[in-house]
């Protein structure tokens, strides 16, 4: 899925082939969860292949590299450069986008003199499919702010994803809604969270949550289209008895929720303020939301 015999992959200044690409197994990412990475998304539009917030990507993984000590040799445009460059080498235009910056040899608890980074792309469709999702709140909970920087995109993080995820799959749901250390609604393994109640949109504001480049670009087309948008700090209880209720991710773009912990949201997806959010989003990253906007 991720590469096939003819796919191309940036590492460390050469475009190679994916087939081999090598990493040291005495990576100090790979025993201990110090690399990090993003998530992008690329479309394609009337004037050719765009990547989707490129800059903010690549500014959210340098910032990732700085607070984990990491050095990196690129910036923003070198990266944003040789990601258009990849896209062109594999013949991609929808694609998801992987860059990922994993650390030299080092069984020690301090940075490394060497960083390595890898960027890879494949055809990906949207992470958690079309349907309305099932979601349970997880018995894990987010990271504590205190013990790590939960604003980064850092490797480590996502055992707590993976656990999230694979307790509700285990369980018989689509995906977890995890809590924070202080039972506030934050966020999903890999996604931001709103619900919609009395024509109002609400989410979890940040501190306790990866803030999705996503979540703000549905906060301002919300606003834009004239909804009131409030970020707070929200108990189990005020999302059971919202109107519906998605995730937003560069992956999962604006995901549908029919129900969490067996509640069902009471409006028909398409008649929520998050499927009209959807369409929009779906315009704005293809270059046509003021079409779209005049459309809804
Ligand atoms: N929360 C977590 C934990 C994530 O991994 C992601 C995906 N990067 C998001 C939220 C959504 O972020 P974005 O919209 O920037 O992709």
């Amino acid at each position: 899925m991720y590469y096939s015999n003819s796919t191309k992959v940036f590492l460390n200044g050469s475009f190679i082939s994916g087939k081999d690409a090598q990493s040291s197994t005495y990576s100090q990412s790979l025993h201990y969860g110090s690399g990090v990475f993003e998530g992008l998304r690329s479309y394609k539009t009337e004037e050719g292949t765009k990547i989707f917030k490129a800059q903010e990507h690549y500014e959210r993984l340098l910032y990732s590299a700085e607070k984990m000590h990491i050095k990196v040799n690129y910036n923003v445009d070198d990266l944003t450069n040789k990601t258009y460059e990849l896209l062109k080498v594999n013949n991609l235009s929808n694609a998801y986008i992987r860059p990922l910056i994993y650390s030299g040899a080092n069984m020690a608890l301090l940075p490394t003199e060497e960083s390595n980074l890898f960027i890879c792309a494949w055809k990906w469709d949207r992470y958690l499919g079309d349907g309305g999702l099932n979601v349970m709140t997880s018995r894990y909970e987010r990271p504590n702010p205190k013990s790590c920087h939960v604003d980064t995109k850092v490797t480590g993080h996502y055992t707590n994803s993976i656990l999230a995820s694979t307790d509700a799959k285990e369980k018989g749901y689509d995906e977890a809604l995890l809590l924070d250390q202080h039972g506030f609604v934050a966020e999903s393994p890999g996604a931001n969270f709103f619900f919609e109640k009395d024509g109002k949109i609400y989410t979890p504001r940040t501190g306790n949550i990866l803030p999705g480049i996503t979540r703000s670009t549905i906060i301002n087309i919300a606003k834009e289209l004239g909804y009131e948008v409030e970020e707070g700090l929200y108990h189990l209880k005020d999302v059971y008895g919202a109107d519906s209720a998605f995730f937003t991710g560069t992956a999962v773009e604006v995901a549908n929720i029919q129900s969490l912990d067996n509640v069902k949201f009471s409006k028909e997806w398409k008649g929520t303020i998050g499927y009209e959010l959807s369409l929009a989003y779906n315009q704005l990253v293809i270059g046509k939301y003021q079409q779209a906007v005049t459309i809804i």
